[in-house]
């Protein structure tokens, strides 16, 4: 069975490539080991992540313990998880979106302000602006599985 899940988080310490470099780096190797894609936004300002992860719901469930234990951020907050007939990051081991490049319009669709807050987002509202994002081709560093 296939799930979606989406969460927002804030790092512990200051966001920078490099860390958001070992992160992506260790996602591109171990999720297709694990039958996992998404795509992870990064707000740097606001030092957010904002994350979906598709796969079985074991593997999934099993990489967001991980994740939530991962000492790198906290304030780790579950926004969706839905079981799904099919994938809508597919071609992505992990694509990253930096949430500062997007268009104003596609913020305004689903914040009250021009300040996007992950946080402040429903579930749908979360997979809405990722699923636009992925039309869009705001994704900035690809790797497709
Ligand atoms: P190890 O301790 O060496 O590996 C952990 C063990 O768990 C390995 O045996 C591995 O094969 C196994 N394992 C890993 N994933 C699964 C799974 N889904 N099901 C079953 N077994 C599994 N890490 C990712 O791998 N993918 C991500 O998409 C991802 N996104 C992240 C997003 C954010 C915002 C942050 C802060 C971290 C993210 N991480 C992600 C890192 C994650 O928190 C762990 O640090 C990482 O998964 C540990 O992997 P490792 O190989 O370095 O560790």
């Amino acid at each position: 069975m296939l799930v979606r899940l989406v969460y927002a988080s804030r790092a512990t310490e200051g966001m920078d490539d490099a860390l958001v470099g070992s992160i992506l780096e260790q996602s591109r190797k171990n999720n297709p080991e694990h039958g996992i894609t998404g795509i992870l936004c990064v707000h740097t300002k606001g030092k957010v992540f904002l994350q979906a992860l598709e796969g079985g719901r074991t593997a999934v469930n099993r990489l967001y313990w991980n994740i939530v234990a991962d000492p790198r951020h906290g304030e780790v907050t579950l926004l969706g998880y839905d079981e799904i007939e099919e994938r809508r990051f597919a071609n992505w081991r992990m694509g990253k979106v930096d949430l500062e490049k997007v268009s104003l319009s596609s913020i305004l669709r689903y914040s009250d302000n021009a300040d996007l807050d992950p946080y402040s987002l429903s579930g749908r509202g979360a997979l809405s602006l990722l699923e636009e994002l992925v039309d869009s081709a705001a994704i900035v560093s690809r790797e497709s599985g």
